[in-house]
């Protein structure tokens, strides 16, 4: 059986989602609330709408969606996360899982299970067992409180080669089982099995969904090696899908819109006890997509705190590198010198790093110099930055090579910079460190290929002259959704189509069709497909599409299909008429905001208000009515009339 996210979304109300998370006030046919994603406390700016089940924040964000957007948005979730959720809340069942992954599913929550009787069965010894009292003077000399060891549930493994084993296999578990955890080790030559950790501190390992999955353990012999020894790699533990501390601390990071990154346990135990719980742990390796892929789900703000010396700075680039391949690109599109559009990916995230003094990591700083790690934090360096400085550093620039070298290095990470003004500062900043001309720098060829690209381009809109736009007349669109499904149809069965939508669009100064044109979250995901597709050379067919997408959104694509397709004898107008329909429903939004704004504003005034924020959304408003003249001056221009007109004028 195969659900469609329209069964879900019936069987479930937005403002209930919502309710759960901001508390709504009836205001008109809508709610309205603070929004939970911009700090503001004065002017609810933040509306449901259980008409169309979608939400908008006609404050700082001017943004919306329907139920799937929030509950991404304000849980960080994507997708299929957001699916699993909310078919459960809906009591839909999504697909069954086959036989063999209900096994497997079955046996990982057996090891999973095993692995938290551990944590308890350690945690335990090292608060009570005499044999501990070592580990615990170890704890203390770290400074990690009661509170700490509690919550990072630390425990004690004791000084024996089986003592762990017969705890468990009194219990009924087998050797088998102890070993697919990690918990027993084999030697394969004599065949002898014994626990793996020994006369250590135990700190169990956690997933971002809270499951133990595996354990870091410090050595309490002087001298010990090696001094950490992680579980080794099982069916549930894979160091590099997993970071330490994220479970608890991916609120935090949503809060702070920040993710530090650190490189140890201490650091992080350290950090969550003096109250900086937004931390977390890469363990031992650089960074890996796959860690990357679980921080950008909550933020994509990133500060790497890694090691100083050599070894640490080694792993900071490489965690760089790992971080601007997998974090995602903005697409503008402009018009260059020669009228062609062209794509500049540019990274949709700030990383910075932090300069720790040598010797020091940050779990020594805030253990002895406290007020000493926001200051670094707030001193930490924009990626360029730190990049420009330690590749620079002891170079030899009588090398014309190495030169070469490094600014071809440097510079995919200078285009990365969204601002113009900015990405200049870093170019004279690298020009300078390497004694060459600038311009020369402009010639350089970036050593790295771009991720290609993706996403929907949300391109900026030449300027435009506001005087004189006709006003259009507004047709009242019944079902603005009707519009948005013929557009993706269309676009579905011919490929380039979007592109020449586009050129119609930004022609008059409009935006390229973008993601949140679309208030249906899977359309979104149809966009990117359509994108996706516009820009292959060899299309694939959409069956074959199918096949490869997930089997929510092959499902809204063969919905889609069932809709007409233009006849080819009309294709020559597609573009233009698309391009007028993709205008008319940014209208209907548009004044559809802006009657809202109105409303809102004309509520009354409650005491606590200053007018501060009252002037933002008059502002916002004044910025709708902008837009709504625009788009119609847009649509008056690709009118037939419009054309008409220009045609005479140019003829005259
Ligand atoms: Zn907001």
């Amino acid at each position: 059986m195969s659900v469609s996210t329209e069964d879900i979304k019936s069987r479930l109300d937005i403002v209930d989602i919502v309710s759960e998370s901001v508390n709504l006030r009836k205001s008109g046919r809508s709610y309205s609330g603070f929004c939970p994603f911009h700090s503001n406390t004065r002017t609810p700016s933040f509306h449901v709408f259980p008409d169309t089940q979608t939400w908008y924040c006609f404050g700082e964000c001017a943004e919306g969606g329907d139920v799937f957007a929030f509950v991404m948005k304000k849980e960080g979730y994507d997708f299929k996360e957001a699916l699993k959720v909310l078919a459960q809340r809906a009591g839909v069942t999504l697909e069954e899982p086959s036989p063999q992954e209900a096994k497997r599913r079955k046996s990982e929550d057996k090891l999973v299970d095993l692995l938290t009787m551990a944590v308890e069965y350690f945690h335990q010894l090292l608060l009570h067992a005499p044999q501990a009292a070592g580990a615990r003077a170890y704890v203390a000399d770290r400074q990690l409180n009661e509170d700490t060891v509690a919550t990072f549930h630390l425990g004690f493994a004791l000084d024996s080669w089986d003592a762990c084993r017969s705890h468990f296999t009194d219990q009924g578990y087998s050797d088998a089982e102890l070993l697919a955890v990690g918990l027993l080790t084999e030697n394969p030559d004599k065949g002898t099995r014994y626990d793996r950790f020994r006369n250590r501190l135990m700190i169990p390992i956690r997933d971002v969904d809270g499951r133990t999955v595996g354990f870091g353990a410090r050595t309490l012999d002087k001298d010990g090696v090696p001094k950490y020894l992680n579980s080794p790699q099982t069916a549930v533990f894979d160091k590099s899908h997993l970071l330490f501390g994220l479970d608890t601390a991916k609120r935090h990071i949503r809060e702070a819109r920040q993710a530090v990154i650190v490189e140890g346990y201490m650091d992080v135990m350290q950090g969550w006890q003096a109250g900086y719980r937004n931390m977390v742990a890469q363990m031992g390796t650089a960074l890996t997509g796959e860690q990357m892929q679980l921080l950008k789900r909550s933020t994509k703000r990133f500060v790497l705190a890694l090691d100083a010396d050599a070894a640490g700075q080694k792993a900071t680039m490489r965690s760089l590198q790992v971080a601007r391949n997998t974090l995602d690109r903005e697409y503008e599109t402009r018009f260059d010198a020669r009228g062609l559009v062209h794509q500049e990916g540019r990274l949709q995230a700030e990383i910075k790093v932090v300069t720790l003094p040598e010797g020091y990591d940050p779990d020594r700083i805030i253990r002895t110099e406290p007020e000493r790690w926001p200051l670094l934090l707030s001193e930490a360096q924009p990626v360029v930055a730190y990049v420009i400085e330690t590749a620079t550093r002891d170079l030899d620039l009588d090398d014309a090579r190495v030169k070469s070298e490094v600014a071809q290095e440097i510079k995919p990470l200078l285009e990365d910079i969204a601002d113009p003004i900015e990405r200049d500062h870093y170019r004279q900043l690298l020009a300078r460190a390497l004694r060459i001309d600038e311009r020369s720098l402009r010639l350089v060829p970036a050593s790295s290929q771009r991720a290609p690209s993706r996403m929907p381009p949300p391109p900026e809109a030449p300027p435009l002259d506001e005087a004189g736009a006709p006003q259009q007349i507004l047709a009242v669109v019944p079902d603005a959704y009707k519009r948005e499904a013929n557009f993706l149809r269309q676009c579905l069965e011919h490929p380039h189509l979007i592109l020449q939508v586009n050129q119609k669009l930004l022609g008059q100064g409009q935006d390229a069709v973008r993601s949140d044109d679309f208030s249906v979250y899977e359309d979104r995901l149809v966009l990117a497909q359509i994108y996706e597709r516009a820009d292959q050379t060899a299309v694939v067919a959409i069956a074959e599409l199918c096949d490869s997408l997930d089997e929510v959104l092959a499902g809204r694509i063969r919905r889609l299909l069932v809709l007409p397709v233009t006849p080819s004898s009309q294709l020559a107008n597609l573009p233009r008429s698309l391009a007028l329909s993709v205008l008319d429903w940014r209208l209907v939004a548009v004044n559809g905001q802006m009657a809202r704004l109105q409303q809102l504003l004309s509520e009354p005034v409650q005491a606590d208000e200053n007018g501060e924020t009252r002037a933002q959304l008059t502002g916002r408003l004044v910025e709708l009515s902008l837009i709504s003249r625009r788009i119609n001056k847009a649509k008056y221009a690709m009118s037939a009339a419009g054309q008409l007109r220009a045609g005479q004028e140019h003829g005259r």
